[in-house]
């Protein structure tokens, strides 16, 4: 698998990103597994990991303004 925008090596990495559920939401998940591009920095979310990440938000209180979750539950 390459970078889809620069073509570059991706390498797998754990890291903490934030996502925002709502208007005024935010869910840091920590212990992510992404893919990333060793040449221009870019992330890539595999499908069966943003599947988990979706379930994860989805089950996120919306009044929240800021959760920080595990991906690993
Ligand atoms: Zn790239």
């Amino acid at each position: 698998m390459t970078c889809h925008n620069c073509g570059g090596e991706l390498e797998n990495l754990i890291t903490d990103l934030p996502f925002k559920t709502d208007c005024d939401s935010i869910v840091i998940i920590k212990g992510l597994p992404v893919l990333q591009c060793t040449n221009c920095g870019e992330y890539v979310i595999e499908d069966t990991v943003m599947e988990k990440v979706d379930h994860i938000l989805s089950g996120v209180d919306k009044a929240t303004e800021l959760e920080v979750l595990s991906y690993v539950a």
